[in-house]
């Protein structure tokens, strides 16, 4: 077995990894980022890039069948067919662009790659086996742990064969006759959506009450009413037991049925990738099944740090890369702290939901006196332009000097919103700055400064 040294150890090439890597790179210190499967990890290979290539196709894919059925606006469409084989090639190809990308990145930062798995000896020394069967012992002055999550199984619904995870469903090379979304949270809903766009009868399992509880109702239900039109089938309160002869077996308070399905996806959750990896006998201070870290990402060892996924929730690519960069500013001796005012997140469901900080609910429970105003995009020429003005953009600010606490929204392409949601709360805006502010027309983003005006009783199109 080789031996080799460096300043900063990386294990895991996902968004934090890579980030990490790039930033170590380019702060001048030495560092080697480990991963056993192509770089980008969860998010650019089996998670946010295949999934949102996947909505895309369905999404054209959809329009095309309406337009062929209505023909909503003078386009006329004969007979639309969808070969999934080519959409998961060109999203096959998107992959290796971004991978090439990434690999690139890495190199121009001079932070070199070892593909391989690492295995922990101390929390200095890791051993990597390489996935070409090559073994070697690689020391570090500081080692950052950085190997994501996993789909959590179901005991009773063990992925393979018919059961699939959401990786599996993103390489599906023909679209599934019924599919069963156990999981109303976010990544069901969303490849519950795009298959249903692509012809599945599609029926979602949810044992909560309702789809995407952790989001406000208000946000929630045009995603639950869009699902009706679409004719997927919410079964809420219910629980999946088991497989059937082609079918699933569901119970509820109404008592055990079977739901038609020729395929059933699980995505009950994620949980930290945590364990096969030695990391036990270092004896981490965790935070349930997390690692836990301070503001500096730091663990409870010294120079040993974390990162991403397996830090907490939320588990989104964008705060493992904003704790990729402080983990190396912090390693290299700079006041980095990982202390977000808001992290923003979208649910790329058909509307879309996009949030950043405190929902109303959210602010009164923590003793919070706020403000609420909303803009319905029905009121917003672009959406209608779009043809598309379902939902709203709402703003919750605090009620004695209008700081702005929370921004949301539900619709069509208010994804591209969440950087200016993020921008106003984290630069402290108050509702008059964003009233003020000039937003170009015609565009959504305009109802951003209505929900603002519409918090401080002055909306004009409304
Ligand atoms: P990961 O991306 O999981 O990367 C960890 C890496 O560590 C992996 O490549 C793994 O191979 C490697 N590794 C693990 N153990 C070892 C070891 N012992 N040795 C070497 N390497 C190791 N987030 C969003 O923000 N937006 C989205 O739209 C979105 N959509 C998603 C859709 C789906 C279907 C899924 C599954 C996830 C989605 N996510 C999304 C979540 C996002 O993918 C994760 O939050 C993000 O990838 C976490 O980054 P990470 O660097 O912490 O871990």
């Amino acid at each position: 077995m080789s031996d080799r040294h460096t300043e900063v150890l990386i294990v895991g090439g996902g968004p934090g990894g890579y980030v990490a890597g790039i930033r170590a790179g380019q702060l001048g210190l030495e560092a080697i980022v480990v991963d056993g499967r192509p770089l980008g990890g969860t998010c650019l290979n089996v998670g946010c890039i295949p999934s949102k290539a996947l909505i895309h196709a369905a999404d054209e894919f959809a329009v095309a069948v309406e337009q062929a059925a209505s023909c909503p606006r003078g386009i006329s469409v004969a007979d639309p067919d969808v070969d999934l084989a080519r959409v998961v090639a060109w999203k096959d190809r998107i992959v290796a662009r971004l991978n090439a990308g990434v690999a690139g990145l890495l190199a121009n930062a001079s932070t070199s790659v070892i593909e391989g798995w690492c295995s922990f000896v101390d929390g200095k020394t890791v051993d990597v086996t390489g996935v070409d069967g090559s073994t070697q012992r690689i020391s570090a002055d500081h080692v950052v742990i950085a190997t994501g999550s996993e789909p959590v199984e179901l005991p009773g619904l063990p992925f393979g064969e018919r059961v699939l995870s959401s990786t599996e469903v993103l390489d599906l090379t023909e679209v599934p006759s019924s599919l069963a979304v156990v999981g109303g949270g976010y990544i069901g809903l969303e490849l519950g959506t795009a298959l249903a766009k692509l012809g599945s009868s599609v029926t979602v399992i949810e044992a909560e009450g309702r789809i995407l509880p952790q989001y406000d109702r208000r946000l929630t239900a045009p995603v639950a009413r869009s699902l009706q039109a679409m004719g997927v089938e919410v079964l809420t309160s219910t629980r999946a037991t088991g497989l059937t002869d082609g079918g699933l077996a569901v119970e509820s308070a109404d008592g055990a049925i079977t739901v038609d399905a020729d395929r059933v996806l699980v995505t009950v959750g994620r949980r930290p990738k945590v364990a096969g990896m030695g990391l036990a006998h270092l004896g981490l201070t965790m935070s349930g099944s997390f690692i836990a870290v301070d503001e500096r990402c730091h663990t409870s060892m010294r120079n040993v740090w974390a990162i991403g996924d397996v830090t907490g929730e939320p588990m989104l690519a964008h705060r493992a890369m904003k704790q990729g960069e402080v983990v190396a500013e912090a390693i290299s001796g700079r006041p980095a702290v990982f202390r977000p005012e808001a992290i923003p997140a979208i649910v790329f469901t058909d509307p879309e939901i996009v949030t950043a900080g405190l929902d109303p609910d959210q602010a009164q429970a923590q003793g919070l006196e706020v403000i609420v105003g909303r803009f319905p995009l029905s009121a917003n020429s672009r959406s209608m332009t779009l043809g598309a003005d379902r939902g709203f953009v709402r703003a919750v600010a605090r009620a004695d000097d209008h700081l702005i606490v929370g921004l949301q929204a539900v619709g069509h392409g208010v994804a591209e919103l969440s950087a200016a949601f993020g921008l106003a709360i984290e630069m402290g805006a108050r509702l008059e700055d964003v009233a003020d502010t000039i937003h170009a027309h015609p565009t959504v983003g305009e109802s951003l400064a209505e929900s603002a005006m519409a918090a401080l009783g002055h909306a004009l199109h409304i």
